[in-house]
């Protein structure tokens, strides 16, 4: 994957369509760096921040298409993404659309073809950032589709913080985007259920976040080194083995029930334990368990 963070020509044009949270953060970012911004969102009064620091409000979403070279489009979801798209008529032919909806590999593709039968260049992205972030040295963005349009503007959407190339395959920077997010929400099951855990006995949700987070920082330590397992077919393990863990396990849903907290987010974890050691892997340790979970 190349990565890149250079500086944006500030005098290139773009249009962001969709202004909700994230497309207005989007806007600022391109605005601040110095672009020429035309926008539009399906709600024309989220366009009034955005034009008083500057951008340019296009009557139709056709309009705000034939403005730019560049097209930033963050709609709530890719269907209406796809909605959209049947609106533009000849406006997207020789356009570049950047598409930063959050979505799938599968709609990423289908809407390539889309939008090149539009005659228009399609890249897709994934955003790793919340709006506060956009533009700070913590945001990037993955991308992936049509390579040659994407370092035609990488300058450009260099705006919005770091640029992660991920391939031609117009659905991988939705793969990898949806990846890291997989991890994040995994990682935040666990917090929210050790806080519920916590809560039962009285123990004050900030009091034990400052145990919880070093805790958690120190473990993922051990990532790199199940990464390499995974890597090498090596499963077996000298750290922690499948066995420890489903032998523990068990006190872990006995707790729960008995602490009047839910199981649903710990009973798939369980299940997965104990069909490991019937299938014969009780000695190895966690990256068996990521060769598990890929269904054959
Ligand atoms: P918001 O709910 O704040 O905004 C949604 C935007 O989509 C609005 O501009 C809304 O227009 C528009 N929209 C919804 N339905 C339609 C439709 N049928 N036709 C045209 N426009 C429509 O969401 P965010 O800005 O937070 O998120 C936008 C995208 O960015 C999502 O895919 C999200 O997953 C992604 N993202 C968001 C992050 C975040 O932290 N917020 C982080 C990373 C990615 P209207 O104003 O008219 O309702």
């Amino acid at each position: 994957m190349s990565e890149t963070t250079s500086a944006p020509a500030s005098d290139a044009p773009v249009s962001v369509l969709g202004l909700g949270m994230m497309g207005s953060a989007l806007a600022s970012a391109f605005l601040k760096a110095g672009h020429p911004v035309t926008v539009w969102n399906r709600s024309p009064a989220r366009t009034g921040p955005l034009v008083a620091q500057g951008a340019l409000p296009a009557a139709t979403v056709a309009d705000a298409v034939a403005a730019s070279p560049l097209v930033v489009l963050c709609l709530l979801t890719n269907d209406n993404v796809d909605e959209l798209l049947t609106t533009l008529g000849d406006s997207a032919a020789g356009k570049t659309l950047v598409n930063l909806t959050n979505g799938t590999p599968e709609q990423a593709r289908t809407l390539s073809a889309r939008a090149t039968a539009l005659g228009a260049r399609y890249v897709d992205g994934g955003i790793m950032a919340v709006p506060q972030m956009v533009a700070t040295p913590a945001a990037y963005v993955f991308y992936s589709g049509d390579e040659e349009a994407y370092e035609t503007h990488r300058p450009t959407l260099a705006a919005l913080g770091g640029t992660k190339w991920t391939g031609k395959d117009a659905g991988l920077a939705a793969l990898y985007d949806l990846g890291l997010l997989t991890g994040m929400y995994g990682m935040f099951n666990g917090v929210m259920q050790a806080l519920a855990l916590a809560r039962t006995e009285n123990i004050g949700a900030e009091e034990y976040a400052e145990l919880l987070v070093p805790w958690i920082a120190a473990m993922l330590g051990g990532v790199p080194q199940i990464a390499r397992d995974i890597d090498s077919g090596n499963h077996l393990t000298d750290v922690s083995s499948i066995a420890v863990s489903a032998a523990a396990f068990p006190n872990f849903i006995a707790t729960f029930e008995a602490q009047g907290v839910s199981t649903e987010l710990f009973e798939p974890l369980r299940a997965l334990l104990d069909r490991a050691v019937e299938e014969g892997y009780a000695e190895d340790g966690m990256s068996r368990r990521v060769e598990m979970l890929i269904k054959k």
